[in-house]
């Protein structure tokens, strides 16, 4: 669920975390919120991490090219320096943090900000996808998107790989991925 003026905690900050396979909109809506926070007057950063080079430097970027402004960081601890003005936090693709993540966003909240977290929460095998478990339990309020099966049509949560290769992350390679539901997803050999 996404929070609501009405429910918007006083005085304290949270977290909140878009979870999904690859093309379920989590990073449009991250940015969407964003935005509307921006809207508001209210100072907003954006951080990811630099291992996502694809189509944008220092923007985060969905696959429909809706972009903002963030900040590039090659590990989780520069966003507490960079965040201090800030009134809400965004960070994307946070499956590719360490696990150190968890806990700084547990201290920006507990500081009073308002951290919304977008990230793949399964791997290509439909392995939970640390530190995306973690901070799905840290959170307040968790939205979970779903995209659409290719094959079949149904909702789908996972990420398949259409290319042989081990690796838990191969970067820069959308094209080599495409979003099933769980009758549909295989584990490449
Ligand atoms: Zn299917």
């Amino acid at each position: 669920m996404e929070v609501t003026q009405q429910q918007a905690p006083k005085d304290i900050g949270w977290i909140e975390v878009v979870a999904g396979c690859m093309f379920s909109g989590k990073t449009e809506e991250l940015i969407r919120r964003l935005r509307r926070a921006q809207i508001a007057r209210q100072k907003v950063v954006i951080f990811k991490p630099r291992i996502d080079n694809r189509y944008s430097a220092n923007q985060i970027v969905s696959h429909n090219t809706q972009t903002l402004e963030s900040i590039v960081i090659d590990k989780a601890e520069d966003i507490l320096s960079l965040s201090k003005d800030a009134q809400v936090i965004g960070i994307d693709e946070a499956q590719f943090f360490d696990m150190s993540i968890v806990g700084i966003c547990d201290k920006l909240a507990n500081d009073g900000k308002r951290v919304i977290v977008a990230g793949l929460d399964q791997d290509y095998r439909g392995v939970p996808f640390e530190p995306m478990p973690q901070l799905l339990a840290a959170a307040e309020y968790i939205t979970k998107t779903l995209a659409i099966c290719v094959v079949c049509g149904n909702p789908a949560d996972r990420t398949q790989r259409k290319i042989a290769n081990a690796d838990r992350v191969v970067v820069g390679a959308a094209d080599s991925y495409e979003a099933r539901c769980r009758k549909c997803h295989y584990i490449p050999d």
